[in-house]
């Protein structure tokens, strides 16, 4: 049976595993990656990867193909990591890199791009062949599938709407140069954000961590928010208009059937529902399929992703 190889590096963590020709996966195995840069992160791919193949190892033949999912920016046509983020640019040719070291072809891409892979491929992509994921996590991107085709953009930074204005104005100044981009108010580093900013206004019973290197409990604020505490009932309120407006806005970009959320935030049901209810009945009536939660395990959609990626569909 032929298999690939995948490997899913987010922002702490590296998962590595192998899949068989339909998504499924073999074998995995999680490691820690800590904060990293580009050239550090070839190292960690290369330490975990050398013992994933001594302690886990093959469950036949050699994989065919790797494919590696990634945060920042990615040029998939040269397999060229180009950038984590503004402050972190140090372009790395990974594809060929982790190609020659381990003797088998190598594809790279974006994580959340690498997870619509998985959702075009093996998910809501069976039926649907106009759909919008948007992945709610640490941050906010999305990935725009039309007719079957991820859009790309001429820098390969095309989905990061994260970085767009939703009408929900907090106050809080963007890395990206912008006002209240919705990523600051929806995400997990939006309700951290918020917390903090909108706690002086508010009485609450959320723990609200002193070193900002630690970030608010998104789950304690969705629990809090549940029994009426003042100040989760509003970071939730203004998350969920801001989510439900970028959905609103997006729809009308493209014209999808099918809008799939994914990542770590939506994966609660209680905060999907407070979304469905924000939607316009009007501008979502083309979006027959529903918006609507991945079906694909929310752990494992990064690493089916790979999958997706070392197939080079
Ligand atoms: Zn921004």
């Amino acid at each position: 049976m032929e298999t690939y190889l995948g490997l899913d590096l987010g922002g702490t963590k590296l998962l590595i595993g192998e899949l068989d020709r339909c998504g499924n996966i073999l074998k995995y195995k999680k490691y820690d990656s800590g904060f990293f840069n580009q050239q550090a992160a070839l190292e960690i791919i290369k330490e975990s990867l050398d013992d994933y193949v001594q302690t886990v190892g093959w469950t036949g033949d050699k994989p065919v193909a790797m494919g590696v999912g990634l945060i920042g920016r990615v040029d998939t046509v040269s397999g060229i990591w180009l950038q984590i983020d503004p402050t972190r640019t140090h372009p790395v040719p990974l594809a060929k890199e982790l190609s020659n070291l381990y003797g088998i072809p190598c594809h790279i891409d974006n994580d959340v791009k690498a997870a619509t892979r998985a959702e075009r491929v093996f998910g809501f992509g069976q039926i649907s062949k106009n759909f919008i994921y948007v992945n709610v996590g640490t941050g906010i991107a999305a990935s725009f599938v039309v007719n079957g085709r991820q859009i790309r953009g001429s820098h390969f930074n095309a989905g990061e709407v994260g970085h767009t204005q939703v009408g929900v104005n907090v106050g809080i100044k963007c890395g990206c140069g912008r006002m209240d981009c919705v990523e600051l108010i929806a995400s997990g580093i939006g309700f951290d954000r918020c917390a903090r900013l909108l706690c002086k206004d508010y009485e609450t019973n959320l723990q609200i961590p002193e070193d900002i290197a630690n970030r608010v409990q998104v789950k304690d604020i969705f629990t809090l928010s549940q029994k009426g505490d003042p100040l989760c009932v509003q970071l939730v309120e203004n998350a969920t208009q801001a989510l439900a407006n970028l959905i609103m806005n997006l729809v009308r970009v493209s014209d999808p059937d099918t809008v799939v959320l994914g990542g770590g935030i939506v994966s609660d049901g209680f905060f999907h529902t407070k979304v469905l209810e924000k939607l316009n009945a009007t501008t979502i009536r083309f979006v027959t399929n529903g918006v609507v939660i991945t079906k694909l395990n929310p752990d494992f959609i990064g690493l089916m992703g790979a999958g997706a990626v070392a197939m080079n569909v």
